[in-house]
């Protein structure tokens, strides 16, 4: 049998692959790609910590025709480093702490280079990225104070996590077989969380079936905490109707103000109800890497699964979360799947072929691990715990600032990295001053200096800071206090006018 050999365009393909015909050629292009990109890390603090694409960058990425023919890589670059790479989300930057997003380090940026460049699936097998991620997930259950036998995979980020805690828990906390049935002919199926709790619950019982009217929410008290009483008292009354309680979800530090639920508590009721104890700990289970501040989601290590983010607070880059099981045979059993050519064979490659296919969603899965094994091994716990604590050192004095300070209001406690406050002036109105706070806040982000997000607390409009962001320091949040102040007041005398 003959192929007939053709060259790619101007010969830069080795024939009859995607490969390059001149690697040294190739090398020079990809070293000086790597070299521009860490320059670009280090002089991150140089650049506006946001800036809107120009309508004119919009239209040339937009109306870019589908390109049937190729450029030379280096025309592709220039075309990256002029349209794209100048205007990034901005969460890179130490003044970013909007909504709640990591930052990235450089050592996940080559990790990640180098996951690419071995390309595993891992799916399973025998192969070393597949030993990575269990000795990873073994890690971080032994920092979270999980036991030797419970298991776990990496996923693509706090709700895919979270999605998978609340599968296994529907699968395993009834004796009718939903996985062959569905959740049809059962008594509706309920899962309790407080009013605080993450958007990713309503949508994984959307997807599971469930429904939202499954999704019992419960109130929180003053402090944003569940209410326990009221938490008790309605898994009561939907047992007295007949209905099929199956999981408690706990918050562990919420996205609006950062509290943390007594888990302790929960996993008592959990216990005494016969329930499933799930806590979504994107980013306050990472608290347990502070010695300091381990104390704040105490009771964490109770649960019967836990997500958490690791390209959020741990500062990995996107995407990596992980989940937790307690009992691994519970997550098989959600899971597992047997079709022939999945087989697991005697030996070879197959002997356990779908070891984390079949505690999971994905079959297809990338080698994430290794740049979580990188940054663990490379900045080590201790250091990791440590930008983590510095974080809830630094939103405690943001809060302390704002509670002292005349022209600003504290809007909630800030028990960890989230602080939610406002501009105040006397005689204004809560409506106006969700005007001019939102003007502050369009104002801060357009002038790139720095990036909070908002929420609403009792109805006030709150400039919101997750400070989950090792870049930042004190000086960064002084700029942010002082430019709010004085945004603040130049508007002010506007509305005023
Ligand atoms: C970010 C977050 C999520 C969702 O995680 P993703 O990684 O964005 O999918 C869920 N819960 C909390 C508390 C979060 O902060």
């Amino acid at each position: 049998m003959q192929f007939k050999e053709t060259a790619g365009p101007e010969n830069r393909w080795a024939s009859g692959t995607l490969d390059p015909a001149d690697w040294n050629a190739f090398a020079k292009d990809a070293h000086r790609m790597l070299d521009d990109a860490l320059s670009y890390l280090g002089s991150v603090r140089e650049r506006p910590a946001w800036q809107p694409v120009p309508e004119t960058v919009k239209e040339s990425i937009q109306e870019d025709p589908l390109p049937m023919d190729g450029m030379a890589l280096s025309d592709v670059y220039q075309v990256f480093l002029d349209n794209i790479l100048p205007y990034p989300t901005g969460n890179i930057h130490p003044r970013f702490w909007g909504w709640v997003m990591g930052s990235g380090t450089p050592v996940s940026v080559v990790a990640d280079m180098l996951a690419s460049a071995m390309n595993p699936h891992v799916a399973g097998y025998d192969q070393a990225a597949a030993v990575v991620e269990r000795r990873v997930i073994s890690w971080l259950a032994q920092l979270f104070g999980f036991p030797n036998s419970s298991s776990g995979l990496l996923v693509s980020g706090g709700t895919s996590a979270n999605l998978h805690g609340l599968t296994i828990a529907r699968n395993s906390c009834t004796s009718f077989d939903i996985r062959k049935n569905g959740v049809r002919d059962i008594p509706p199926l309920r899962v309790y969380a407080s009013t605080e709790t993450h958007s990713w619950l309503q949508r994984s019982c959307e997807l599971l079936g469930l429904g939202r009217a499954a999704l019992r929410k419960i109130p929180v008290r003053d402090d944003y905490r569940i209410d326990l009483n009221a938490l008790r008292a309605a898994i009561q009354a939907d047992k007295k109707d007949g209905d099929l309680p199956f999981c408690i979800v706990g918050n562990a530090g919420t996205v609006n103000t950062g509290a943390t639920d007594d888990l302790n508590a929960m996993a008592d009721i959990a216990k005494e109800e016969g329930l499933w104890l799930h806590v979504d700990g994107a980013f306050g289970a990472l608290a347990k890497l502070s010695q300091k501040y381990a104390h704040l989601v105490s009771g964490l290590e109770r649960a019967d699964s836990v997500a958490f983010d690791l390209h959020k607070w741990p500062s990995m880059t996107y995407e990596i979360g992980g989940v937790l099981f307690r009992n691994d045979s519970a997550a098989y059993d959600s899971f597992a799947t047997a079709p022939s050519y999945l087989r697991p064979l005697g030996g070879g490659i197959a002997a356990e072929p779908m070891w984390f296919a079949d505690r999971g969603i994905q079959l297809s899965r990338g080698f994430r691990a290794l740049k979580a094994w990188f940054s663990m091994k490379t900045y080590g716990i201790d250091v990791l715990g440590q930008s983590i604590e510095r974080n809830i050192d630094q939103a405690k004095l943001v809060a302390e600032y704002a509670q002292d300070h005349d022209d600003l209001e504290l809007l909630a406690p800030a028990p960890m990295n989230v602080v939610n406050l406002r501009f105040i002036k006397r005689g204004l109105s809560d409506e106006q001053l969700e005007t001019l706070n939102q003007r502050i806040l369009i104002q801060l982000q357009s002038d790139g200096t720095a990036v909070p997000s908002s929420t609403l607390l009792n109805g006030r409009f709150a400039l919101r800071l997750a400070i989950t962001n090792h870049r930042t320091s004190v000086e960064d949040l002084n700029t942010f206090l002082a430019e709010t102040v004085r945004l603040g007041t130049d508007l002010a005398k506007g509305a005023n006018r």
